[in-house]
């Protein structure tokens, strides 16, 4: 019974190391390393090439090294009766949280623009918003989105959430279902997204969407690059009705050069670290599956295949 870890452009020493620290027992494979595919049971696992572990015949639990199943669950040749499980970490879930409340005060108190006017050494002082006076709508009220409306609210803010299904959250303002989409981004100043990637939800972030929102409204994208349309948006910054855009996650990742994101005046980049998985925290739920496979008992944090997160 063996562990592969596949996690193509990622380092996967600290995973293997973490892993032989709280697991000594265990016989890991790094993809592609030589090894044997009839003795893998359980693969842990990020980006994987498609079609890959169809040639794992007794492949039981696929684990993905982050929150996001997405690039597990598009690959269309998947085993069939394959597990899968996802992340659900304290730390990756603060992280994420902290993130979204700088990026918001960042816009909220002008920070990306003196960080420009500095440049020019442009003394430009403008009035700011405050948190009390600020609306903000969270796509996606699970595991993250959660975290990030709790935070939100306890710095001040005016708190909706969007979900698939009905919810009572405190402190949130809570809508649901594309009947109530218009309601709840009508109510948007500042809009996260927060959801997973599915056929439901790719490309959400589009020019319909975007005219529902208040004028002025600002988008914080940290959920993936698909959920947005990048034509989109450009065009709805450039005829003002859009007031800017932080983005942490693209479509094409790394952002390649010549993307006209990164010169956009009104458009704020980070490289997809909104919350990086740390594997010394995140293994002993790996490990805890792992053992649970073992002995046939049920998975921690399995997704429902056919939902789609
Ligand atoms: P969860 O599965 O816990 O929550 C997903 C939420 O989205 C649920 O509230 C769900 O509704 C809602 N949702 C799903 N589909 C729809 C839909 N069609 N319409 C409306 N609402 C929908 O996910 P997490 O909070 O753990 O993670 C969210 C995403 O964040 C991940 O999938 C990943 O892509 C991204 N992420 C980004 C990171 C980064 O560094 N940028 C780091 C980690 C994650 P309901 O509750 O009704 O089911």
């Amino acid at each position: 019974m063996s562990v592969l870890i596949v996690c193509p452009g990622k380092d996967p020493e600290n995973w293997v190391n973490e892993l032989r620290n709280q697991h000594p027992g265990m016989n890991i494979y790094v993809y592609p390393e030589d090894h044997d595919n009839e003795e893998v049971e359980f693969a842990l696992t990020w980006n994987h090439p498609r079609g890959l572990f169809k040639n794992y015949p007794n492949l039981k639990v696929i684990a993905s090294m982050g929150a996001g199943v997405d690039h597990i669950l598009s690959d269309s040749g998947l085993p069939d009766g394959v597990k899968v499980t996802k992340v659900i970490d304290d730390m990756l879930t603060e992280d994420m949280s902290d993130f979204v409340l700088s990026q918001v005060m960042n816009h909220i108190r002008g920070l990306h623009y003196y960080t420009k006017s500095q440049k020019e050494k442009k003394w430009d002082r403008f009035q700011y918003q405050r948190p009390k006076d600020t609306k903000i709508g969270i796509m996606g009220l699970g595991v993250l989105g959660n975290a990030v409306a709790d935070k939100l609210y306890k710095n001040g803010f005016k708190i909706h959430g969007w979900s698939r299904t009905e919810k009572d959250c405190e402190n949130v303002t809570s809508f649901h279902g594309k009947e109530q989409l218009e309601d709840f981004l009508q109510n948007s100043e500042i809009l996260v997204c927060l959801l997973p990637l599915t056929k439901n939800t790719e490309n959400i972030l589009n020019a319909d969407l975007f005219d529902m929102l208040p004028e002025g409204a600002y988008v914080i994208n940290v959920a993936r690059g698909q959920h947005l349309v990048e034509h989109d948006l450009m065009e709805m910054i450039d005829s003002g009705h859009l007031s800017g855009a932080s983005l942490d996650v693209f479509r094409e990742e790394p952002l390649p050069d010549e993307h006209p994101f990164w010169e956009h005046p009104k458009i704020n980049i980070t490289p997809h670290i909104a919350s990086l998985t740390n594997p010394k925290s995140v293994v002993p739920q790996i490990v805890e599956n792992y053992e649970r496979m073992k002995e046939d008992e049920p998975l921690k944090y399995r997704v429902e295949i056919d939902k789609g997160y």
